[in-house]
């Protein structure tokens, strides 16, 4: 019995167990402490921003960047129908109205033309967006050059989803450093893991402000518990943000490793007719989950029957993001679509891609596309 090969599985070892230990010993196990500051200002330092508020999770960092920035009743929020739910759940608790917008083909980031379009229609109908989120998908970062322009031409503000893309960057800016605010996300499969945690990263010391009282039950700076407004418990721990910056040290090394595993695949594909990896085009991506998109007219066989094969082999792939338009739970949502994400969630399959496979599984996985490739010449 072969041991099944995970996706993205969490990469932890003996520098993360000695700042846990650290942390416990230290006797800061309550929620704030010198770790949680420590972790939000070298955060901060790799996203390119002055300053950050460690959350519980990227979706806790979603919401509160989405609060702050007038997200409610009666408004409207722009966001990519490729991605994960959390993105669109986010825009769903503060009450707006999340609209979906397709993606591009080539890059499964958000399309700039449809969004443009978006952007000069809705108000011209009335309705008030208050928001767009770029997702930086699968670690590859969004078309800012394109899309910052036209959400400042009219006053709309953008939360970068950077949840994927942590140590990614865009023409030599770091990913996390686009719009007012970006969340991250420090989940189990994600880049780099605190078990679950995210972060609020941006230059707008205010909104971050707001967004750190808005995450500690809003309470008042007074000494007895005083509240004024509804408030959240979505602060990250002392402890976690320990096994964090043992994390983030080591970032460089496990994006490496990712990215050698990418190059792998793409000599693998190089050849075969009708697949490519999604994002090969961006030199900056952090290579977080390798996607190959398979164009069954052209190559002669479905991503499905590679997932089947390597299922077969104990290896899990996972197809691409079911897109937001497609979710029972959004149904009645409206979006601008051109087919493109539609085409993605049944071309695409993610690949093993984590930074802690080690080099015989690695070999496993290789071979295996290898054999499937040779069987379908
Ligand atoms: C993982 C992820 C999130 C949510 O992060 P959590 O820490 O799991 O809450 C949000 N957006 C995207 C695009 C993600 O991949």
């Amino acid at each position: 019995m072969t041991a099944e090969i995970l996706l993205s599985p969490p990469d932890i070892g003996a520098l993360e167990e000695s700042y846990v230990l650290r942390a416990i010993r230290s006797g800061w196990v309550a929620p704030a402490g010198p770790e949680l500051a420590a972790f939000e200002r070298e955060v901060a330092d790799r996203a390119g921003t002055r300053h950050a508020v460690a959350v519980s999770s990227g979706t806790a960092a979603l919401h509160l960047a989405l609060l702050t920035l007038g997200a409610g009743p009666g408004t409207v929020v722009l966001v990519p129908t490729l991605t994960f739910v959390a993105t669109a759940n986010a825009v769903a608790y503060t009450g707006a109205e999340p609209v979906f917008v397709d993606c591009d083909p080539t890059t499964g980031n958000i399309d700039i033309g449809l969004l443009a379009e978006l952007l000069n229609r809705l108000p011209a109908a009335g309705e008030r967006i208050a928001a767009v989120i770029p997702v930086d998908m699968f670690g590859a970062c969004a078309d800012y050059t394109a899309l910052l322009p036209i959400c400042a031409a009219v006053g709309v503000p953008v939360i970068e989803d950077a949840a994927e893309a942590l140590g990614a960057t865009y023409r030599g800016r770091p990913a996390g450093s686009f719009g007012r605010v970006a969340a991250l996300s420090f989940n189990g499969n994600k880049i780099i893991t605190t078990s679950g945690g995210g972060m609020l990263v941006s230059d707008d010391g205010p909104l971050l402000d707001r967004c750190r009282y808005l995450a500690t039950q809003a309470r008042q700076p007074v000494p007895h518990y005083e509240h004024t407004e509804i408030g959240y418990n979505y602060r990250l721990s002392n402890v976690l943000a320990a096994l964090g910056r043992a994390q983030l040290a080591r970032l460089d090394e496990m994006m490496a490793r990712r990215r050698d595993l990418r190059e792998r695949y793409a000599k693998l594909f190089a050849a075969v007719p009708g697949v490519r990896l999604l994002g090969d085009h961006d030199p900056g991506a952090n290579c977080w989950l390798s996607v190959v998109v398979v164009d069954p007219d052209r190559a002669g066989w479905h991503a499905a029957e590679l997932a089947a094969h390597l299922a077969d082999r104990q290896i899990e792939t996972r197809p691409v993001w079911k897109p937001m338009h497609l979710q029972p739970v959004f149904a009645s949502a409206r979006s601008a679509l051109t087919g493109a994400a539609a085409r993605l969630f049944e071309q695409g399959l993610t690949l093993p891609s984590g930074s802690a496979l080690t080099e015989p599984q690695i070999g496993r996985v290789l071979d295996a596309v290898s054999a499937f490739l040779e069987a379908r010449r």
